[in-house]
Order: C-alpha cells, then structure tokens, then sequence
C-alpha cells in the first residue's frame, strides 16, 4: 500500500496517528498505535482517540467495528467520505478498502424510503482474500 501524503493541517499527534496507520498498511487497534507513538512521546491513549475522532471525521481513517481497529483511508483524495466497505481475510487479516458510489447511494436511497437517517457506515465483508484462497 502507497503511504498517501497526510493533509498539512492535522496537528501534530493526528500526523503522528495517521503516519503510523499509514506505515501500517493495515487495520491497527488504538493501543497498538499507542505503542507504536510512545517514541513520539505520545503516553496517553486520549491522546490517541482524540486523533482518531478527527481523522475518522474526517474520512482520512476509517474505523472497522468488528476488529476494533482503525484503517487509512486508501484514497485521501475521497476525503470525506464518511461511508466505505471493506472486506477482512479471515485468514491472513488483510484489509482491502473498497468503494462504489452507485453501492453507497443504493442504500442511501433504501435508507431514505424508512426516513432513517444515516450517520455512518461500514460495511465489511468477511472471507478469504485470494492468495489465501488459492492457498485454501
Ligand atoms: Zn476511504
Ligand atoms: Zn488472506
């Protein structure tokens, strides 16, 4: 994964949060990124999910629920966008970030057919990624 440049108004611990998820290349808890920063400075983990609120606010990151983890956004440029889906190899943990405007604006309209108003989300979707299935 191409590390994208950060946009030059983040302070200096949501750089640092952003650069380690970048770095990463992969989902990362808010404790692993902790330790991740500690040479940084960073000690305290508000610290740490103050960032991440805004990074995630922001659609630089994306928070995925079922792994308790937070991913970089793999297209800054679509900065912003609050929605995305993802799909997790239950085997090697890769993350794959994946974005479709006709799949985000199919559920925007079946949500607006309720009157429920969406305030985010995440779809992930679970299986094997292809080496791993080739592998399988
Ligand atoms: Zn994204
Ligand atoms: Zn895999």
């Amino acid at each position: 994964m191409s590390a994208p440049d950060a946009p030059a108004d983040l302070t200096r611990n949501q750089a640092l949060v952003y650069a380690a998820l970048t770095r990463a290349g992969g989902p990362l808890s808010a404790y692993a990124i902790l330790d991740d920063l500690r040479a940084a400075g960073l000690r305290a983990p508000q610290q740490i999910y103050r960032a991440l609120d805004k990074l995630t606010e922001r659609g630089l990151v994306h928070r995925l629920e079922s792994l308790n983890a937070f991913v970089a956004c793999c297209d800054p440029a679509h900065e912003g966008h609050e929605m995305a889906a993802f799909s997790i190899c239950e085997a090697c943990g890769k993350v794959g970030e994946m974005t479709d405007a006709g799949l985000i604006d199919r559920l925007k309209r079946l949500a607006a057919r309720d009157a429920f108003q969406i305030r985010s989300m995440t779809l992930e979707v679970r299986g094997l990624c292809a080496e791993c299935a080739a592998r399988a």
